[in-house]
């Protein structure tokens, strides 16, 4: 086991706190809802069994082919759980000095207290991914529920959002594919992460997005459910790296299509 495995492995358990104490803790409050308890995150995303990556219908995309250069490199930068303040705000700031594009998956109760960046965050291009209304663990929640979880998030961003959604968690199955699916989702996952949840100091969080350095990598990181500024300080230093190495940045192909259901 790499010493970057296994420092993955041990940060788990912070995963797990920081992903309750943030967003989902505010949403359990404003729903009323009883807490949802955590599902173990994969450890690493090679870990992810098959059944929670996309499938190949999910990740085709007709319209990304049409707009993007094969032949570039490409990086899909992803950030979960806001928006958030001050830090969407930050990220939205340093992907524009770097003209780089990315995918927001947002949770509907922090949408509903920031409209505003909403807003920004498609007036600058990026693309707005479902990620709940309240960050639940959707393999514990009966049908109508999640169906709820998902239009309600759709009410909250209104017609910017794409049709692409991210499970809390990483925690999806089949059955809440199908679900998901019918209500104009693609379901999308994740290549790699860099344990921002945990906020490692910046040089480790540099070392694993230098690891995640590959053509079509998606990279979880997260603007909200915490203290981010180290995802921040990461980001800025990385984008100029990455650009010397001819990598371009765009949002995720399954996110280029407006969510219409
Ligand atoms: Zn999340």
């Amino acid at each position: 086991m790499s010493p970057r495995l296994a420092a993955v492995l041990a940060a788990v358990p912070f995963a797990l706190a920081a992903c309750t104490t943030g967003a989902a803790q505010q949403a359990t409050t404003a729903s009323g809802m009883p807490a949802v308890p955590p599902t173990p995150v994969p450890a690493s995303p090679s870990d992810v069994p098959s059944s929670l990556r996309p499938t190949a219908e999910e990740s085709a995309s007709p319209s990304a082919s049409a707009t993007v250069d094969p032949h570039a490199k490409v990086i899909y930068l992803t950030f979960d759980d806001g928006p958030w303040v001050p830090y969407t705000q930050q990220i939205l700031d340093v992907l524009d000095k770097y003209d780089a594009t990315a995918t927001f998956f947002v949770v509907g109760e922090m949408v509903a207290q920031h409209h505003d960046l909403i807003r920004k965050i498609h007036a600058a291009g990026h693309a707005i991914g479902n990620h709940t209304y309240d960050h639940a663990n959707l393999t514990t929640l009966p049908d109508d529920r999640i169906r709820w979880e998902l239009r309600k998030t759709a009410r909250q961003v209104g017609p910017d959002l794409a049709a692409c959604m991210r499970p809390p968690y990483g925690a999806t199955n089949e059955h809440i594919r199908r679900i998901t699916r019918s209500e104009g989702y693609k379901t999308v996952l994740w290549t790699d992460w860099a344990v921002d949840w945990d906020q490692p100091p910046v040089p480790e969080l540099v070392g694993y997005l230098e690891d995640a350095t590959y053509d079509k990598a998606n990279i979880l990181l997260h603007d909200g459910g915490g203290d981010r500024p180290n995802t921040v300080a990461a980001v800025r230093e990385m984008l100029p790296r990455w650009i010397k190495k001819g990598y371009t940045f765009q949002a995720l192909p399954e996110c280029l299509t407006p969510h219409t259901a």
